[in-house]
């Protein structure tokens, strides 16, 4: 689903991702760690089609970037820390806002708007003003607005940021349901437990190339926060 050779990301004189080579496989879902600043962002960025690459080729589900971006974009939901939501809409305007950007067919916009707000258990919400909503509330709108339009590929940049503890066990429970429904997913996260609970890969980022790779399976979660240490060159307490 995802394909990258070669890549490149200069920013200035700051060479962020360094001749990085990935494949993810259609219904993975691959958890992506690393430091601050070592270019995951930059990374899923990239991928959504929101920044060029300095060099290098990234194909997804078969188009290339940055020539077919369009293409590329209708096939991915994106779910950042911000929400990126109408603070004076209701939940409901928003994702019918989306689902005109999405170009779903207007005759079935109002029920898909309305099952997702069941999804993400907001459907008793669905007429309140986003702005009234807990930061939680705001992320599972996100999630619903990212799969609105039934993406193949969901790009997660830490989207634990500023959950409590209720919120995060719920974006868990929907994180599952998406892995289920046999999306492919790449999440970044710096909660390494969470990762390897819900990811069926996990991957390395430092130093601007793939630093590890390797099946869930492959290291417990009680090893990772040693192996990362080791990988990343850092010191780490978790
Ligand atoms: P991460 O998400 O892993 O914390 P980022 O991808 O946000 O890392 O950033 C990687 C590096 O790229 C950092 O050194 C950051 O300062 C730099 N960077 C990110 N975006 C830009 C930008 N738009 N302009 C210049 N430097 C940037
Ligand atoms: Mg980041």
């Amino acid at each position: 689903m995802i394909e990258i050779r070669n890549l490149n990301k200069i920013f200035g004189v700051n060479p962020v991702l360094r001749s990085l080579d990935l494949d993810v496989a259609r219904g993975e879902f691959l958890a992506l760690f690393g430091p601050n600043g070592s270019g995951k962002s930059t990374l899923l960025r990239i991928l959504a089609a929101l920044a060029r690459p300095t060099s290098g080729t990234v194909r997804i589900g078969g188009w290339e970037l940055p020539a077919e971006a369009a293409h590329v974009r209708a096939q991915l939901g994106v779910v950042s820390h911000l929400p990126l939501l109408y603070e004076t809409l209701t939940a409901e305007e928003n994702l019918l806002f989306f689902a005109r950007l999405y170009d779903l067919p207007v005759a079935e916009r109002a029920d898909r708007v309305r099952a997702m707000l069941d999804r993400v258990g907001l459907a008793r919400r669905a007429g309140d003003v986003v702005r009234t909503f807990s930061r939680g509330m705001q992320q599972r709108l996100a999630i619903a607005r990212a799969i609105l339009h039934d993406p193949a590929i969901l790009l997660l940049d830490e989207p634990y940021t500023g959950l409590d503890q209720d919120a995060a066990a719920l974006l868990d429970e929907l994180l599952r349901e998406v892995a289920l429904a046999g999306r492919t997913a790449v999440m970044t996260t710096h909660d390494l437990r969470r990762g390897h609970q819900l990811a069926s890969r996990i991957a390395i980022l430092s130093r601007g190339k793939i630093a590890y790779d390797a099946s869930t399976d492959a290291v417990s979660s009680e090893a990772l926060p040693t192996l990362y240490a080791d990988v990343t060159g850092a010191v780490t307490n978790r």
